[in-house]
């Protein structure tokens, strides 16, 4: 059988830049891909014929010699690749395919494979990951909460054990590629190493075929279904948050990889306390008789109701500062303050007895207020805040 000229076998004019040369090399590919053309011998002839011409032609020094012997110059040639004798095998074929189309195993996006794993094993799905919010109250950010929720989701059906079929003996081994979900088995009898980069056609990767669909699930595997997962909220955590649960999202049809569980944070606000980082403020409010005299009061703290004492004589905008009453750092022992803003409370209405009280006391020298240098700055108060 004489060989055909190459510039024929690719349809290109002996002056094609190499440019023209791989386009056309590629769609002869693409037609006569044994994946698509299971079992045509003409077909795997063709293809064979192509990325042999290809070969030569893509190579200036090979084309150069090809143009001035012909076949003749590469039968002699044992060095350039072994394409003279009995043409080119199918790893080669293959590995030149890097190269035309970019990438390694070109032909999944051709031929509708894709989302395998490995090379050439049983192509593995899976599932959609699966979003949810959860409202946390301040004391659960604070001391790290664990919460069951319930998850509206996919599930794995329980009539066939996610297989999709009705029963064992519906669910058999793919004849084509002998359960691996490449075609190895089909066409290693025709075309040697092949088929560790397609995907089996008959069974789409998966291995086997059901001939009988569960008939909860059609088929899917999966089914709606709900299910309580226990969340562990670690403290600290802040309003905008994700966490990710791995494997907790929607389950994959027939047996695949389950999708992630993306967990949002929401913080639900405190009746009177607010969060500002790692640190809580409180506002409290004092009459200015207990600011005078001195006093103790409770305050509201994440932990419960904490005693302070206020001094007499203590003014208005003072912030104490209760020490390990915030909210912990993200993995970290660190955990903020409290801070407790003083107030102090002006009576906004008096009686008339109050009003002469006070009218007795207005033109006393001690109430006349008199700051002294020592006595701290707003600016002053407000950067010891945010310390
Ligand atoms: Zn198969
Ligand atoms: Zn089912």
């Amino acid at each position: 059988m004489s060989k055909r000229d190459y510039y024929d076998v690719l349809g290109v004019s002996r002056n094609a830049d190499a440019d023209e040369i791989k386009k056309a090399y590629r769609k002869m590919a693409i037609k006569y891909h044994p994946d698509k053309n299971q079992g045509d011998k003409e077909a795997e002839e063709k293809f064979k014929e192509a990325a042999e011409a290809y070969e030569v032609l893509s190579n200036p020094e090979k084309r150069q010699r090809y143009n001035q012997f012909g076949h003749a110059a590469n039968a002699q040639s044992a060095t350039g690749g072994g394409y003279g004798g009995g043409g080119m095998n199918m790893e080669d074929i293959f590995s030149q395919f890097g190269d035309i189309f970019g990438g390694g195993s070109p032909f999944e996006g051709f031929f509708g494979g894709g989302g395998r794993q490995g090379g050439g094993g049983r192509r593995v799905a899976r599932g959609s990951n699966l979003r949810i919010k959860v409202k946390l109250t301040l004391e659960e950010i604070a001391n790290g909460a664990e919460k069951k929720i319930k998850v509206n989701k996919q599930v794995v059906c329980k009539t066939c054990d996610g297989s999709g079929a009705k029963d064992k003996s519906s669910f058999q081994t793919c004849k084509t590629c002998g359960g691996s979900g490449a075609v190895r088995r089909v066409t290693n009898t025709i075309l040697g190493q092949m088929q560790t980069t397609s995907t089996c056609p008959t069974c789409n990767g998966e291995g086997s075929i059901i001939t009988s669909k569960c008939n909860v699930c059609h088929g899917d595997g999966v089914v709606r279904g709900e299910e309580t997962i226990t969340i562990n909220v670690p403290a600290g955590v802040s309003e905008g948050m994700q966490l990710s649960m791995s494997g907790k999202g929607n389950a994959a049809p027939r047996g695949g990889v389950p999708g992630d569980l993306i967990i949002l944070i929401e913080e639900v606000p405190h009746e009177t306390l607010k969060r500002d980082g790692n640190n809580v403020i409180y506002d409290l409010h004092i009459s200015f008789i207990d600011a005078a005299l001195g006093t103790s009061v409770e305050v509201p703290t994440i932990d419960g109701k904490a005693k302070i004492k206020i001094d007499a004589g203590t003014q208005g905008g003072k912030i104490l500062r209760l020490k390990g009453k915030g909210v912990p750092e993200v993995n970290s022992y660190h955990r903020g303050d409290q801070l407790v803003h003083v107030n102090i409370w002006t009576p906004k209405a008096l009686s008339r007895e109050e009003r002469e009280t006070l009218e007795k006391l207005q033109s006393s020298p001690n109430f006349k207020p008199n700051p002294g240098k020592n006595e701290k700055s707003f600016f002053e108060r407000m950067k010891e805040y945010f310390e």
